[in-house]
């Protein structure tokens, strides 16, 4: 649905992207996770057309966003970092003015206008100007607006930002929903959230992408952890000797038992062998498992390898 392939952009002399590519496919809902700065708003508004890139080419629906910038707009559904809203219309003006922009029909403006309400929860301000709205509605009308002609790809820029915990468990619970009929690719510099949404997650800092990956295979690294019952021989030097290993570390469980954090080379998964060495052995394991990460963990990584 999304190609992105080799995006640079300089502001200046500022480079604020450098060769970034990735891909969202059908379906999916994708969290673009990056600290501010970082680079996630330049990258979506290359996207939507808003901004052109210095190198590189986004296709959305297999057609170039640089040619086809109007068709692609009118198909997805945007939310800016700064929502444009006009503060002195209402909410229900508004978001007739949008429906009109769009060219819904008049016959099915009714409709689209009540779901997207009901979806965002703005009902019961539907009067009030938008300019006498706290952050988090008008973040709701921005949404809504997104939303309004059912499209199929959702690209949404730091949804939650300056919402309260309430109000971002709300909006996390309407991108869920939404994610049943859309694409989404969201970015955030929260990881909780990401986790909480996101079937994938693409990390960028400092303009370069860093990760990309499913969160379950972000969050399972390749060593294995053995914890044994005792001391034992002969242990690290056969782990040594294992096909695939590239580093051991020894370590102490979390109840004082020795151990060793075995690391591949590649990402295979080395439990099958180490289960096999071990009984063969005679090894008194107490505990045998791949190492599991947090992403809070794998971002915390990548942001001091910076
Ligand atoms: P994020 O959305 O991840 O916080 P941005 O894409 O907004 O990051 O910004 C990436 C980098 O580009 C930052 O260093 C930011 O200061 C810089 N930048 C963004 N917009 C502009 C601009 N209009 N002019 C100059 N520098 C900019
Ligand atoms: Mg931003």
């Amino acid at each position: 649905m999304i190609e992105v392939s080799n995006l640079t952009k300089y502001y200046g002399d500022i480079k604020a992207l450098s060769d970034v590519s990735f891909n969202v496919n059908d379906g999916e809902v994708v969290g673009l996770l990056g600290p501010n700065g970082a680079g996630k708003s330049t990258t979506i508004k290359i996207l939507t057309g808003y901004l052109q890139p210095d190198d590189g080419v986004v296709k959305i629906d297999n057609l170039d966003v640089l040619t086809h910038t109007r068709e692609i707009q009118t198909r997805i559904g945007y939310l800016p970092e700064n929502a444009p809203l006009y503060p002195e219309l209402t909410v229900q003006t508004y978001l007739r003015m949008i429906a009109d922009l769009r060219e819904i029909p008049r016959e099915a403006q009714q409709a689209r206008l009540s779901e997207a309400i009901y979806a965002t929860g703005l009902a019961d301000r539907l009067t009030q100007p938008i300019a006498q709205l706290s952050k988090g509605f008008r973040q709701r009308v921005g949404l809504a607006q997104a939303i309004l002609h059912q499209p199929k790809l959702l690209i949404l820029d730091e949804p939650t930002i300056g919402l309260d915990p309430t109000q971002i468990v709300e909006i996390r619970h309407l991108i869920q929903r939404l994610a049943r009929n859309s694409t989404i690719l969201f970015s955030s510099h929260i990881l909780s959230e990401v986790e909480a949404v996101c079937d994938r997650v693409i990390i960028i800092m400092n303009g370069e992408l860093k990760a990309d990956a499913k969160l379950d295979e972000l969050s399972t690294s390749s060593d294995a952890i053995l914890i044994l019952q005792e001391e034992t021989a002969g242990v690290n030097q056969a782990l040594q000797a294992l096909s695939g290993v590239s580093a051991i570390e020894p370590l102490r469980s979390t109840d004082g038992h020795p151990g060793y954090r075995v690391t591949a080379q590649s990402d295979v998964d080395l439990c099958p062998s180490i289960y096999d060495l071990a009984r063969r052995s005679d090894w008194p394991v107490r505990e045998l498992r791949r190492d599991v990460r947090t992403l809070e963990s794998v971002f915390n990584q990548l942001a001091t390898a910076e």
